[in-house]
């Protein structure tokens, strides 16, 4: 028997198929055409490359689903996960247009789903071969689905929260004045595959002045004494979940204001995973931590949304925003993460993942969020 917390989350993928129909049919689509990409791996367990030649999962509302591959993927569709699902896999030739070949499968539908990132050329080449047909996004139905998370990607979300967690457990390994931000974030990246990633999404190191920018990129800039650092870091694990989780660093003793705005930041982070529970809604999530923020004076320094949901993507459904009536139900996993940016000076960022449970939240990343002083 596989390893529980190894295997990959995906034992119920006929019934994601199934539930998908559903959901189409109830939005008035008739078929769903989904590319490669977080929307075909979830629903078929098929881990796709996005390429030129067109792969594509045929889900008609009505009549048997296809996955239609070019012939050299055959045999990587084959021993897929999709080949054990109830579908049909349809292999085109080099010379054969795949899109009329979708066509004559199809029943007549009026309107199709095409998934949120399906190339602009695969959407435009099925609109003509599918004359006569409406396209709309199939984001708003798959959605529906991904973000409502089993047990199973609950317990991978789990599993990668804890690896990027041993990642910044060993930040005083390599954050060290002296060092560049690159020099920094290459070791942080090589330590996220060494950890139990099989990917490296993204790894934000920024220093001084460098972290007030919330979406920094490693410069060569070298860290000095007394320099706030904001570490973000994430990767994908074998079972295709993402983690995300950003922790602030000090090399000795930041500026005085520094401690301040961090007291302020920690308080609207902590009352924020605090307050998570089924019928809170987004907005009023938000809301709770940006109120902290702007009573301290800080708030038009709090620049972004308070996060956004992962899973087998980084960022995904729910978005936790202002203007969103959403209310959190159970399996729902999202970021908390706001963030204080004083332009030029610096900013600081906590990021935990949380997930809502039946009677609160699940916050997946445990590493210490108080303020972390190494060696200045
Ligand atoms: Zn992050
Ligand atoms: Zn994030």
């Amino acid at each position: 028997m596989p390893d529980p917390d190894t295997s990959p989350p995906f034992t119920a993928s006929s019934d994601r198929l199934r539930r998908a129909r559903e959901l189409a049919a109830r939005a008035g689509i008739d078929a769903l055409l989904v590319s490669p990409g977080a929307d075909l791996h979830y629903l078929t367990g098929y881990r796709a490359a996005p390429l030129e030649r067109l792969t594509c999962l045929v889900l008609p509302v009505e009549g048997r689903p296809f996955l239609l591959v070019p012939a050299l993927e055959e045999p990587a569709a084959q021993t897929s996960p999709a080949a054990g699902l109830d579908l049909e896999i349809v292999s085109w030739q080099e010379t054969q247009d795949p899109y009329a070949l979708a066509a004559t499968r199809l029943p007549a539908v009026a309107t199709v789903g095409v998934d949120n990132r399906m190339w602009a050329e695969k959407a435009m080449a099925f609109q003509a071969a599918l004359p006569g047909s409406r396209q709309v996004l199939a984001g708003p139905v798959l959605s529906e689905l991904r973000m409502r998370k089993s047990p199973q990607e609950v317990r991978a979300l789990r599993q990668a929260g804890g690896a990027i967690d041993r990642v910044h457990a060993r930040m005083a390994e390599w954050l060290r004045v002296g060092r560049t931000e690159r020099e920094i974030g290459r070791d942080i990246a090589e330590a996220i595959l060494a950890e139990g990633h099989v990917q490296v999404d993204f790894v934000i190191v920024g220093s001084g002045p460098n972290s007030a920018s919330p979406h920094h990129e490693l410069s060569d800039r070298v860290v000095r004494a007394g320099d706030p650092v904001v570490v973000d870091i994430g990767g994908t694990t074998a079972a295709g979940y993402c983690s995300d989780s950003t922790r602030c660093y000090v090399l000795g003793e930041p500026p005085a204001e520094y401690r301040r705005l961090y007291e302020v930041l920690l308080r609207a982070q902590r009352a924020q995973t605090d307050a998570v529970r089924p019928g809170i809604t987004a907005e009023e999530l938000d809301a709770i931590g940006r109120d902290v923020i702007t009573t301290a004076g800080y708030g038009p320094q709090f620049l972004h949304r308070t996060g956004h949901g992962i899973g087998l993507e980084t960022h995904e459904e729910p978005y936790i925003v202002a203007g969103s009536a959403r209310p959190l139900e159970p399996g729902m996993a999202f970021s908390v993460e706001p963030g204080i940016y004083l332009a030029g000076r610096y900013g600081a960022r906590i990021e935990d993942i949380v997930v809502c449970t039946s009677d609160g939240g699940e916050r997946l990343n445990r590493t210490s969020r108080d303020l972390t002083v190494l060696p200045g």
